[in-house]
């Protein structure tokens, strides 16, 4: 049995109870290099951990290998939590390790967790849906899937709805220009969490337009960024505000 276990953005207190309870029952926790220790730690002491940590820019284990480590674990009568950060199906890919369970007729069952925008949206109590403002939220990598590229900036520049990108902070410059070239108002507000859900989280906040021209250092650790005119009814009070010509840290 492999259970695909949403960890929540990085406090042990962000995630289910069903989370916790299945944590403490897996004989072996495979968790991401996203997901925290004190995440990893609810687990039962005498359970076996396995790191897949995929950090940014090198793979310690390959998507294929992590699948074929999985179900020869399952196989093996284990039971297996799979730990993800924030929610398994999003950005997570669940999909391919559900396929290669399907395939192995590995039973499987997933557990759902706090994906990294909702966290963000929460820190900063922006409604991502409002009434009048957005009619829809859009969860979306920074990094427009290869060959459609182009329909993929096009039609999330044109949404009129609130995005919440992945995986973009290191080109989130580039991310604002791209929205913008594809019509994208250069005035729609902005915001950044670094660490969202987590008690070291940092803010930033501003235009598009500030963003696209300026080459920021962001705080230490993974970022979400979030668009639309929804995200001025925020509270951004404490986030380092991007400007035209400055971008500071709070
Ligand atoms: N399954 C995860 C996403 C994994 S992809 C989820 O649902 O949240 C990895 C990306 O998630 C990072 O590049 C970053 O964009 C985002 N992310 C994960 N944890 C985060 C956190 N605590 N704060 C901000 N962004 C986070």
């Amino acid at each position: 049995m492999v259970w695909l276990i949403g960890a929540g953005p990085g406090s042990e207190d962000l995630l289910t109870l069903r989370a916790q309870r299945l944590l403490q029952d897996a004989d072996v926790i495979v968790h991401d290099q996203l997901v925290p220790d004190v995440v990893v730690q609810m687990a039962r002491r005498d359970a076996e951990q396995i790191a897949v940590g995929k950090a940014k820019g090198h793979h310690s284990f390959s998507q294929a290998q992590i699948n074929t480590l999985l179900v020869r674990l399952a196989s093996e009568g284990k039971r297996v939590a799979r730990l993800k950060s924030g929610d398994p199906m999003v950005f997570g890919r669940a999909g391919e390790e559900i396929a290669a369970f399907r395939k192995a007729g590995i039973a499987y069952q997933v557990v759902p967790g706090v994906s990294a925008a909702l966290a963000a949206a929460a820190d900063t109590a922006t409604p991502v849906t409002l009434r009048k403002v957005s009619s829809g939220f859009i969860m979306a990598t920074a990094h427009g899937a290869e060959d459609d590229e182009l329909q993929h900036w096009a039609l999330l520049a044109g949404a009129g709805m609130t995005l919440g990108l992945y995986m973009g902070k290191s080109i989130a410059a580039q991310v604002a220009a791209r929205l913008v070239a594809h019509g994208a108002s250069e005035t729609l507000p902005v915001g950044i969490v670094v660490n969202a859900g987590r008690a070291n989280r940092t803010l930033y906040s501003g235009a598009l337009g500030a963003l696209a021209s300026n080459q920021l250092d962001f705080a230490d650790g993974p970022a979400v960024i979030l668009v639309g005119e929804a995200v001025a009814e925020g509270d951004w009070a404490e986030a380092a505000q991007m400007s035209a010509s400055s971008f500071k840290v709070a």
